[in-house]
């Protein structure tokens, strides 16, 4: 028996078939919370057990609202009920004037309603665009994925088992297929590890170190410049487009016949992480799609917020202490493995010429500070590098980003991982950025948008490759 990729639903009929019980243990309203679970909606989409087979977290009727915030009383009434509704933020501008963008749990909308803010709902049944999407994904990985992979093997003299995959992983036709849809855990291991047999000695393997659950924060490694630059995806593990935008950037730099490319490998070595909190990525394609955290328990809720666990300016504004909140930064400043391995890491190199911490969504271009609305004393240099990263960006496919430091540009938060490399690590230049879109698909971006968000953020990444001094 096979559980392979995006295997939600097949996850709920194999929990129908094995559990005896399971009428009993889950009414038909799946939207289902365990006995001794709070009132509290998130705890209910948090409390997935990862290695629980029987909980599967639904979204039905869920919605996305947007709400405009006009007033100071706008904005008490938000953050008054935030707990009790369980609001989860997907976009984070909680500033006067603004507009935010918050799932609202099926069972908090009518008292929501009675809140009576401004609002516009952007997504009406958040379950629904999970399963469209689950269902792309399961076409995609029957007609084209496995079609490609059929191919190539019998057009191929594809070797034994470890060698046939890395010839598979790493060969152009399965590298035109890769980007054209969302891949399961094991196939983004698989992945990288050919890219790195087949970089002819090139290029490395590393690992930041283990995860909570024991897994690799697993990186590529090459270049021989003595400027190091360093970027990763998924630290939040709901946002699945950012690791697929950072394998695309390997495949650019990767490319050894690109003069221009050549040039960055002798001025730079990198290190890129694909996927930073592995945990929580799997937690996102088996149990809880929107889940964001890693996965250590904190009593009745899972995980932390890795990017409000780094040791810099740790609990001081724009995180939470609440454990079911989806930005709890947990009992202390790295307690996740996660944020502390990357941490350690990024310390042991010596010269930390640029460091991306990639998200999405809301498409900005960020550098620090997030704690605080002072402006870094190099903000010039690293916002004129941002804004270039953008002019750059929009010329590929029009599409356009905003930039400037996160406190101004979104709302201030602490405890991230740029403030932490900017101000500890001294990397010369620290940016988080969110790639797309702006809401209308949010989390589930259609796979037929990844190929040009690759394009795109490779484009900004080179104008930042161009321009480092
Ligand atoms: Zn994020």
């Amino acid at each position: 028996m096979k559980i392979s990729l995006f295997s939600l639903s097949a996850v709920i009929a194999l929990t129908i078939a094995l559990s005896p019980s399971f009428s009993a243990a889950f009414p038909t309203n799946i939207n289902r919370r365990p006995h001794n679970a709070s009132p509290n909606p998130n705890a209910i989409a948090d409390t997935s057990n990862p290695r629980s087979l029987a909980v599967v977290t639904s979204f039905k009727n869920h919605r996305v609202v947007r709400i405009n915030i006009s007033t100071k009383a706008d904005l008490k009434v938000l953050t008054d009920n935030e707990q009790d509704l369980g609001f989860d933020y997907f976009t984070h501008d909680k500033g006067i004037g603004g507009a935010i963008d918050v799932r609202v749990p099926a069972q908090s909308f009518k008292t929501f309603q009675g809140l009576k803010l401004n609002y516009t709902t952007v997504v009406e049944d958040l379950q629904a665009m999970i399963d469209e999407e689950q269902r792309t994904n399961e076409v995609y990985e029957e007609q084209v994925w496995r079609h490609t992979v059929n191919q190539i093997k019998n057009t191929h003299s594809v070797q034994g088992r470890e060698g046939g995959e890395n010839q598979i992983f790493a060969s152009p036709l399965a590298a035109s297929a890769w980007f054209k849809g969302y891949h399961s855990y094991a196939d983004h291991v698989k992945w990288l590890n050919a890219q790195i047999a087949g970089s002819k000695g090139k290029a490395k393997g590393f690992s930041a170190g283990k995860s909570f659950e024991g897994r690799p924060q697993a990186g590529i490694r090459f270049g021989t410049g003595g400027k190091h630059i360093v970027f990763h995806g998924t630290q939040h593990a709901r946002e699945w487009v950012t690791t697929m935008t950072v394998e695309y950037m390997i495949t650019q730099l990767l490319n050894t016949k690109n003069k221009k490319v050549a040039g960055y490998l002798k001025k730079y070595t990198f290190h890129i992480i694909p996927i930073m909190n592995p945990d929580g990525f799997v937690v996102s394609q088996t149990t809880n799609r929107l889940h964001r955290k890693n996965t250590q328990p904190n009593g009745q809720c899972l995980g932390t917020d890795i990017n409000r666990n780094w040791d810099s300016h740790f609990g001081e504004g724009g995180s939470s202490t609440d454990p079911c909140a989806i930005d709890y930064m947990g009992p202390r400043p790295f307690s996740t493995p996660e944020a502390s391995n990357m941490a350690r890491y990024l310390r042991s190199l010596p010269n930390v010429a640029a460091y991306l911490d990639i998200h999405s969504f809301s498409q900005l271009w960020m550098v620090p500070f997030g704690y605080t609305s002072t402006r870094p004393g190099t903000y010039a240099y690293m916002d004129g590098l941002a804004a270039k990263a953008v002019t750059a960006l929009e010329k590929v496919h029009g599409t356009r980003f905003r930039h400037g430091d996160i406190f101004h540009t979104i709302y201030q938060s602490s405890g991230t991982s740029v403030d932490y490399v900017y101000e500890v690590v001294k990397a010369k230049v620290a940016m988080a950025v969110e790639l797309r879109d702006t809401g209308r698909n949010g989390f589930m971006l259609p796979p037929d948008q990844i190929l040009p968000t690759g394009e795109e953020t490779w484009a900004a990444m080179a104008a930042i490759l161009d321009n480092i001094k």
